[in-house]
Order: C-alpha cells, then sequence, then structure tokens
C-alpha cells in the first residue's frame, strides 16, 4: 500500500514546522483502485466506491483515488506489483491469476490475492453493424472484428473463446486492439464490423453506436461456448436483457462472468475494512450510482465469483454483519 507520509513530501515544512500538524496529516493514507477504461462500467465503479469511502474519510484516514486502466489482466498484474491496492477484475481473471492458470501460468499462482466482493454481471457482449450480415459467432469469420485492447479481460477471455471454437485471431480479416471508447467510433466509422466486450449494461460505449448507427447485439452460443460453461464455475450462460440499447429490444442469449473487486494480502485489513463497510453501509447510494448496480444483491455479492479467499478486513466486516 503507498502509505504517502505528508511529512515526507514537506507539508510539515510548509505549515512552520508544526510537529502536531505534521502529525495529525501523517496519518492519512492513500488507496488506489485499478479499474477500466473511462467509458466503461469499472471506471464508474471505482469512482462510486472511492467516493462512499472518502465521505467518511475523517472517520478512518483513508482517502481513496480510482485510475484508469486497460482493465482486468493489467491490473491484475500492476497490484501483483504493487502498483495499485485494489482493482476491478472479471472472475474467470481472478481465478486463473490466483491459480496460475491460462494467461497467468507463466507468472505462477498468485496466492496472495485476495477476493473483496463481486459487484455487476458482465456478459460478453457482440456489438455488429447493421449491414455486417453477422447474425451468430460463426459469422464473425473473416470479419474485422476488434477483440479489445492488450491487457483487457475482454481480451484475455476472447483468446479463450477462440481457443474453445478451435479458432485463431487470422480467422478474422482484422483482429483489431481498440480500447472501448475507441470501438464505437470504429464501427460507425466501417472501420471494424463488429466488436466484443466483456461488461456491464448498460454501458456508455455501447450505448452510443446502436443510436449513432443502429449497431446490433449479436447472441454468442453454440457447443463451444456451452462447454466452456459447463467446465468453468466462473462462466454462466445469460441474457443481454432487451430494450436496454436502442433497436436492441430483445433479450440477447450469451455468457459471461461477474465483475469482481480484489486486493492482496499487502493492503491492511483496516483499509480493506473500511472500503467494504463504506459501501454496505451506504448500499442504496451506491446501487443508484450506476444504472449497471441497480440489482446487486450483498448475499451474492459476499458468495459469487470470489475464487480467492475473502480478505480479512472483509470477512471481518461481513462475519460482524452475520453475513458468513
Ligand atoms: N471487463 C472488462 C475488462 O476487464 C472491463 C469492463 C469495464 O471497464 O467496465 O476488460
Amino acid at each position: 500500500m503507498k502509505r504517502r507520509n505528508l511529512i515526507g513530501l514537506g507539508l510539515a515544512a510548509a505549515m512552520g514546522g508544526s510537529l502536531f500538524a505534521g502529525a495529525a496529516a501523517a496519518q492519512q493514507q492513500f488507496v488506489t483502485i485499478g479499474t477500466g477504461g473511462v467509458t466503461g462500467v469499472y471506471y464508474a465503479a471505482g469512482g462510486a466506491l472511492c467516493r462512499l469511502m472518502n465521505q467518511t474519510r475523517e472517520e478512518h484516514g483513508f482517502r481513496c483515488a480510482a485510475e484508469s486502466t486497460g482493465g482486468s489482466v493489467f491490473n491484475l498484474n500492476a497490484m501483483r506489483q504493487g502498483e495499485f491496492d485494489f482493482g476491478l477484475v472479471q472472475s474467470d481473471w481472478q481465478y486463473h491469476s490466483y491459480n496460475g492458470s491460462s494467461t497467468f501460468e507463466e507468472a505462477g499462482p498468485w496466492e496472495e490475492l485476495r477476493a473483496v466482493f463481486s459487484v455487476h454481471p458482465e456478459p460478453f457482449t457482440v456489438v455488429a453493424r447493421a449491414d455486417a450480415g453477422i447474425t451468430d459467432i460463426e459469422g464473425l469469420k473473416g470479419k474485422r472484428f476488434n477483440i479489445g485492447n492488450p491487457g483487457s479481460g475482454t481480451q484475455a477471455s476472447m483468446d479463450v473463446l477462440l481457443e474453445a471454437l478451435g479458432w485463431n485471431r487470422s480467422d478474422f480479416s482484422l483482429a483489431a486492439e481498440l480500447r472501448p471508447d475507441e470501438h464505437g467510433p470504429a464501427l460507425c466509422d466501417n472501420q471494424i464490423d463488429a466488436f466484443y466486450y466483456g461488461v456491464g449494461h448498460p454501458s456508455a460505449n455501447i450505448a452510443d453506436p446502436t443510436t449513432t448507427c443502429g449497431a446490433k447485439i449479436v447472441p454468442l452460443e453454440g457447443e463451444a461456448i456451452s462447454s466452456l460453461v459447463e467446465a468453468h464455475p466462473f462462466y454462466a450462460q445469460v441474457n443481454i436483457p432487451g430494450g436496454l440499447y436502442t433497436g436492441n429490444p430483445d433479450d440477447i442469449p450469451t455468457y459471461g462472468v461477474l465483475a469482481t473487486l480484489v486486493a492482496s494480502t499487502n493492503v491492511s485489513d483496516e483499509a480493506v475494512y473500511n472500503l467494504v463497510k463504506s459501501v454496505f453501509e451506504n448500499f442504496d447510494s451506491f446501487k443508484s450510482l450506476h444504472p449497471a448496480f441497480a440489482h446487486l444483491k450483498v448475499e451474492d455479492m459476499v458468495a459469487n465469483g470470489n475464487s480467492a479467499p475473502l480478505h480479512p478486513g472483509a470477512e471481518r466486516y461481513y462475519t460482524e454483519q452475520g453475513w458468513l
């Protein structure tokens, strides 16, 4: 955890060298949350978490800041290097980081990874140009397809899906790696035919291309997906609800994961306890901060999607509340 001692920043000197002022200020500690692209839901979630934690700063002394990043895989790697205290990550990548599997095979198991809670569902979402003639997975073959930016959970999960399908990136005429804030404009400018994104709904960067150029959400189903869902506890078959986006009135079947908040054993119990407490003591306010949080339930957040052990700071709060 980054403890920025304000005396070390020269603030005590600026305050006329008063030892007392310096000592009080030194108690403030900073915590950071790695999120995702600025137009995604992680960034909004990180902002909401920090906002609630900062509201009670006087009581606990933590100041929280959320940072935009490349997404899940980037966050897990950066946290392991000690660059963030908390990270929002897909439940599949929480699992693989803790176990040292898939993308994290080379890095090996990260045994210090700890779960805090899960947040919103993230259905894997394919959005296509209306004129691209893409109505199912097969229709993506030979197309200009955005597979997500490097470091995103999105791209890493697409690689898993490609393997399950027996395809590889060269099955697309273009495998673009644009960021989520770029994929909508690229779709509407006809630079790509479709994009893929693992995200909570509604998400601004999916709403944009549906209103701007009539983009359509494409179902993701078939044998490869059914086998993936059967083989891995972190996947589930889900629907993207109809009516969330302009011109997409029907439920669309796909599969997905959960967004989760994680920390590591290097983050103090106090930091985690106070973040968790700020969220659950203001839960209605948290749920109102983004429409993707509207249906969250405490019991699901504590129980689902957490494959790493719970952080002791979170466990303490959940035990106090009788939730474990
Ligand atoms: N699930 C996405 C990823 O890890 C990020 C989604 C978001 O930013 O809301 O790539």
